[in-house]
């Protein structure tokens, strides 16, 4: 048995328990179908094959699992830090003892390669650990003493919260949100995206066998105009936090308006690798290959703009050419493969149209810029040569295995370049001339930069964007920023003099 039929031997395993109910909304502990009983299928994008039926929620369950949230609340909030952190750690073992069938679900769900996925799942765990270990202080405050009070502060979690994800490693993303809200003692809705719900349904059952209270962690599955919308006008959710398309947090913004939400965005980018002629260039290569190319380049991260030195820009692109065109594409379940097909024909119909863009910007498609079969939605690595910053391939975010490459002839052409966008998530910088990149970084407009890397994750590191692609930051105690109010009291130290007015 090949390693591919075994792995889908397992999945249809896996699978078999959706098949019956398909995938039901759980509100105060319960599964439930939506309350209208309307149900929209999900398809895996390797063969366009209908998983299973998922209950679309709306205004309805919405609110159900709002007032649940809110019903749930005071008791999470209080329940002892000791026993919450218990039940976060329980919820990672249970997630690495599943890890299999959720890394399996979400490559059949998303087109996600195992490869990455496996990885992902357990990345989920490490999200709750992480958090975790950070129950204790959530609530620290700082002792602020002036003449003559004792001022103290103290951190109180904000309340029911609404948590909508997108489709891309919707697993670890919705890890990433959810395990700081609660440990801040938060309660939680959870809104996945449409096109990829199986694993939000795996992580709250966990949730809910690790001992979590009915009502402190709800899911409704539905599409963003109707259940994603309800969420966010709901008065009793107190915040969102959100991630996907900047366009998308606009629209939430507007919609939050009313209930004066706070949010907190994780939105798109178009970000720049950009690759001066001092760097290592064979792990330059190495590095922008993997931050466009992994994950169908389905990422927010990605190094989708390439900006390399005119001097090296012939070698390093006949170099890139050559990788790309090497590059696996294949079942996401076989571990071999290196890219898998993309989400949805929706997304595949978006980023193909990019290829005729490119040509008629007049770029080169120096690689791939075509489909690959007639089943599923998979495309080739793709790469556009002699792009310039003004077209639209250098502009907009692709959101797949596509990356455009700009030339500059020196730093100031290069920066100008790397900031001429509406994003600012990341940016990769490779050379090894320390003083260029201290000065190159500290002009960058982004929110978070590697030099001489790729991105690589470290939990207590703010992540977030600037421009449009985000408002706030995740990670570490930042997170606890957007889920928990800060409270100041002021104790009297004595009997100061209190003006007397009317005296
Ligand atoms: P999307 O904005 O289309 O959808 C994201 C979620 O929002 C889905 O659950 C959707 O149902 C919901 N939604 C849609 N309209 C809504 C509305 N009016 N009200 C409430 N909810 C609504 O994004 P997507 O296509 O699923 O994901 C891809 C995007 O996410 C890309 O732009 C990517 O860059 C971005 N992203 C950003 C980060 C980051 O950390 N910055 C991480 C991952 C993905």
């Amino acid at each position: 048995m090949t390693a591919l039929t075994d792995n889908l031997t397992k999945l249809d395993g896996y699978l078999a328990r959706f098949r019956p109910h398909g995938i039901q909304n759980l509100i105060a502990g319960e599964t439930r179908p939506a309350a209208s009983g309307s149900v929209f299928d999900t398809v895996s994008p390797v063969d366009e094959s209908v998983i299973c039926p998922v209950a679309r929620g709306g205004v309805e369950d919405i609110d159900a699992a709002a007032q649940a949230a809110k019903a749930a609340f005071p008791a999470w909030r209080d329940m002892p830090a000791a026993e919450r952190k218990k039940i976060l750690i329980r919820i990672a073992e249970l997630i690495e003892a599943r890890a299999e069938e959720i890394a399996l679900c979400e490559c059949w769900d998303t087109g996600q390669a195992l490869r990455f996925m496996s990885k992902a799942a357990l990345r989920g765990a490490a999200n709750f650990r992480f958090f975790a270990d950070k129950v204790t202080s959530a609530r620290d405050g700082q002792n602020l003493r002036s003449p003559t009070l004792m001022n103290v502060t103290t951190r109180v979690p904000i309340g029911p919260v609404g948590v909508i994800t997108p489709w891309n490693t919707p697993f670890m993303l919705s890890t990433w949100k959810i395990a700081p809200a609660l440990a801040a003692g938060c309660t939680i809705v959870h809104k996945p995206a449409e096109f990829s719900p199986l694993t939000a349904r795996i992580l709250a059952e966990i949730a809910h066998e690790a001992g979590l209270p009915d009502g402190v962690w709800n899911l409704v599955n539905g599409f963003g105009e109707d259940a994603g919308r309800a969420l966010t006008e709901h008065p009793a959710i107190k915040a969102i936090a959100f991630v996907g398309e900047s366009r998308t947090g606009s629209m939430i913004m507007k919609q939050g308006a009313d209930t004066l939400k706070r949010v907190h965005f994780e939105l798109g980018g178009k970000n720049p690798v950009v690759v001066f002629d001092d760097a290592d260039l064979d792990r330059a290569l190495d590095a922008a290959i993997f931050m466009i190319y992994s994950l169908n380049g389905e990422r927010c991260t990605s190094s989708s703009r390439l900006l390399v030195q005119d001097t090296i820009a012939d070698e390093f692109e006949a170099k890139l050419i050559e990788r790309v065109n090497n590059i696996r594409v294949g079942h996401p379940l076989d571990p071999e493969t290196e890219i898998g097909p993309l989400i949805h024909k929706v997304h595949f119909d978006k980023v193909t149209s990019y290829f005729d863009i490119a040509k008629q910007d007049g770029a080169t498609v120096a690689a791939g810029g075509c489909r690959v079969g007639e089943e599923g939605w998979f495309v080739r690595p793709t790469l556009f040569t002699g792009a310039s910053t003004d077209m639209t391939i250098a502009q907009e975010e692709i959101f797949g295995p596509v990356l455009t490459a700009i030339r500059f002839a020196d730093e100031a052409e290069a920066l100008q370049v790397a900031n001429d966008t509406e994003y600012g998530l990341t940016a990769y910088v490779w050379t090894n001339d320390l003083t260029r990149a201290l000065r190159f970084t500290d002009a960058l407009e982004a929110g978070m930069i590697w030099v001489n890397s790729e991105n690589v994750r470290h939990l207590p590191t703010p992540f977030g964007g600037v421009k449009a692609s985000g408002i706030g930051r995740d990670g570490g105690d930042w997170s606890f920023e957007f889920y928990m109010e800060q409270k100041h009291i002021g104790f009297a130290l004595g009997q100061h003099k209190i003006p007397r007015l009317g005296a």
